[in-house]
C-alpha cells in the first residue's frame, strides 16, 4: 500500500476521507489512481486535485451519503443512479443500518474490502461482476446473524447464523467479524495465531480464485500438490477437522492447522499468505522509495520469499518487544514454499489471461 500528498503538503492513508491538516476533502481518483485533494466546486461535483490530472469527479454513494467509502467517480463514468464506485459494485448485501453498531461494521468490512480489490488490482488479477463473460461474477454479501427476541425462539425456531465464506464467486462475511471483542475470543477459541478482517478476505478470495482459475485449467497440478478435494468429501473433512483437530506437526506441511482440513482450505490458506506477503512487501518497499508495485509484479519468487523473511524476523521481534502478537506467525518451511510458489505461478500465468478487466 502506498501513502499519498494533500494539496496542503500532508501525508495521506488509502482509508483517508479527510486531510487531518488542512480539512479538506479527499478521496481516490481514478484518473491518476491516487488518494487525492477533492476541490470542491459546489454542488457535490470536485476536481481532482493533482495539477497533472484535474479531472472532474463525483463521490461515490456511499461515500457521499454514508462515509463508509472514500472513492470517486471520473464524472464521464458515472453509469448508475445511485452513483456507486468501482469497488461498492461488488457489494450485494450491506448490513441492516437500523442496528445499532452496524454503519461502524459496514464502515470496517469495506475497509478491509478495499485493501483486497486494490491489492488485486495490484497483481493484475481478474475479477469482475456484470462482463457477461466472467464465471464466476464476484461478489460480496455483509451479513449479520439473525437472533430472535427470547420470547420468540420457541415459536419462530433458532434464527439464522450466517457463516462467513465463499460458494461461486460470493464471499458473505458474517458481519460479527468486525467486532474486536468478537473477532478476538473466536480467534482464542479456534487456537489462531491471527484473525483479522483483511485476513478474512484474502483467505475468501483464494476460494474465489480456485473456481475461476484452477477447476479448468490447473486441477492436476493442484492435486499434485494440494491432494484430491473429491476425496475425502469437504462435509467429512470438516467434521474430522472438529472433532480430532490437526495433526501433529502440521507445521512441517502446512502454512497453518486450518489449511490442514481439505485441500481446498490449504489452498486458500496459501493463498491468503501469498497475498499478505505481496501486501507486506509493497508497503514496504514503497516507504524504501522504490517502485512497490513493479517490485511485486516482477520480482522473482524466491528473492520475495527471502526478503519477506528477512522482514518478518524484524517485524516479529518488534511486535514482541511490545507485547503484541507475531506479525508474521506463518512458519515458511520447504513444502509450504512449494505451494507459495504454485500460488505465484498460478497468479502470474492469470495476467495473461484475457478476462475482461474489471469496469
Ligand atoms: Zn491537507
Ligand atoms: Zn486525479
Ligand atoms: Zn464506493
Ligand atoms: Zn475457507
Amino acid at each position: 500500500m502506498e501513502t499519498y500528498t494533500c494539496i496542503c503538503g500532508n501525508t495521506l492513508f488509502f482509508e483517508n476521507s479527510r486531510c487531518v491538516q488542512c480539512q479538506r476533502l479527499v478521496g481516490w481518483c481514478p484518473g491518476c489512481d491516487r488518494i487525492t485533494s477533492l476541490l470542491d466546486l459546489g454542488n457535490h461535483q470536485y476536481q481532482c486535485g493533482h495539477s497533472d490530472c484535474q479531472i472532474l469527479l463525483t463521490q461515490c454513494h456511499n461515500y457521499q451519503v454514508h462515509q463508509i467509502c472514500n472513492r470517486c467517480i471520473a464524472n464521464e463514468a458515472v453509469s448508475t443512479s445511485p452513483a456507486l464506485c468501482d469497488y461498492c459494485q461488488y457489494t450485494d448485501i450491506i448490513p441492516d443500518l437500523s442496528v445499532p453498531g452496524n454503519h461502524q461494521r459496514w464502515y470496517e468490512l469495506e475497509v478491509a474490502k478495499r485493501r483486497l480489490l486494490y491489492i488485486l488490482e495490484i497483481l493484475q488479477l481478474p475479477f469482475g461482476n456484470n462482463q457477461p463473460d466472467f464465471n464466476p461474477p464476484l461478489s460480496f454479501d455483509f451479513k449479520g446473524d439473525i437472533i430472535l427476541k427470547d420470547a420468540l425462539w420457541r415459536t419462530v425456531g433458532q434464527g439464522k447464523r450466517i457463516f462467513t465464506g465463499h460458494a461461486n464467486g460470493k464471499i458473505t462475511i458474517n458481519i460479527r467479524e468486525a467486532d474486536d471483542d468478537v473477532r478476538e475470543q473466536l480467534r482464542v477459541d479456534f487456537n489462531e495465531a491471527q484473525r483479522t478482517v483483511v485476513g478474512h478476505f484474502h483467505h475468501e478470495i483464494g476460494h474465489y480464485y480456485w473456481q475461476l482459475l484452477v477447476k479448468e485449467r490447473w486441477l492436476g497440478h493442484f492435486k499434485d500438490m494440494f491432494g484430491d478435494h473429491e476425496n475425502p468429501l469437504y462435509s467429512e473433512a470438516l467434521e474430522r477437522y472438529y472433532a480430532s483437530g490437526p495433526p501433529r506437526n502440521w507445521q512441517q506441511e502446512y502454512v497453518s492447522a486450518y489449511a490442514t482440513m481439505h485441500p481446498w482450505e490449504d489452498f486458500a490458506e496459501t493463498f491468503a499468505t501469498y497475498l499478505d506477503m505481496v501486501s507486506v512487501l509493497h508497503t514496504a518497499i514503497h516507504h524504501q522509495d522504490a517502485n512497490a508495485t513493479a517490485y511485486v509484479q516482477e520480482t522473482e519468487f524466491d528473492d520475495m520469499v527471502a526478503a519477506y523473511k528477512r522482514l518478518g524476523i524484524l517485524l516479529n521481534e518488534l511486535n514482541r518487544t511490545l507485547g503484541l502478537i507475531d506479525f508474521i506467525p506463518e512458519i515458511l518451511t520447504p513444502p509450504v514454499i512449494k505451494k507459495l510458489r504454485f500460488i505465484h505461478d498460478l497468479v502470474h500465468a492469470a495476467q495473461n489471461i484475457n478476462h475482461s478487466v474489471p469496469i
